[in-house]
């Protein structure tokens, strides 16, 4: 089976691929063409990642899915989700973004965090939502150097080493986005 995944990160690609398996043969935007840097536009990470899916469905007529993920603090009311990658400004600065995070924190004791991804897929014309969550807390200060975006300052629950320090076998395996992929893998499997 083809199936378009709405991403131009050719890291998140393979990763999904990974747990994919053979049976779906993968295409890329870059493979199909697609330049354009799809709004999104929604205030909700299920939103956003139909934006994408559709927006794929209706201009090319392939079946596709899209991913949206957001870190989600308690004690911010859920802060900054749907606004992760441009929490503290447009130029999406990770630094910036885990600056504006610890600042926000300072002083409170309540430090519970989870990732979530939101996976919408659109298969012959009908919609379906996948979720993966992580739960986890919000250390101090940075530790780690692997990963990306938040991975330095989230620790998932039974763990003492954060995403950056556990590097991405270790993450890729517990992680939001490998939970979601699942919950796909296993509705592809079930068809
Ligand atoms: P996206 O929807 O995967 O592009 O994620 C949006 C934003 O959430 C990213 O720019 C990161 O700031 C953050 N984010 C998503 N996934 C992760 C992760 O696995 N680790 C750390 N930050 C993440």
């Amino acid at each position: 089976m083809k199936l378009v995944f709405a991403t131009n990160n050719q890291h998140k690609l393979e990763e999904v691929a990974a747990i994919l398996g053979d049976s779906i043969e993968l295409l890329s935007l870059k493979d199909i063409n697609c330049d354009v840097d799809i709004p999104e536009t929604a205030d909700t990470l299920e939103g956003n990642a139909l934006l994408k899916a559709q927006y794929i469905y209706n201009n090319y007529g392939l079946d596709a899915f899209a991913d949206d993920t957001g870190l989600e603090i308690e004690a911010l009311n859920n802060e900054p989700g749907v606004y992760s990658a441009r929490y503290a400004g447009e130029d999406k600065s990770a630094q910036a973004n885990m600056l504006k995070v610890l600042d926000k924190l300072q002083g409170k004791e309540n430090r519970k965090a989870q990732f979530r991804t939101a996976i919408s897929l659109i298969l012959d014309g009908k919609e379906y939502l996948f979720e993966g969550i992580i739960r986890g807390k919000i250390i101090e200060e940075k530790r780690g150097e692997a990963g990306f975006g938040y991975d330095p300052i989230f620790m998932p629950d039974g763990y003492d080493k954060t995403f950056a320090e556990l590097g991405n076998d270790i993450k890729n395996d517990i992680s939001h986005r490998a939970l979601a992929v699942k919950k796909l893998n296993k509705f592809f499997n079930s068809l």
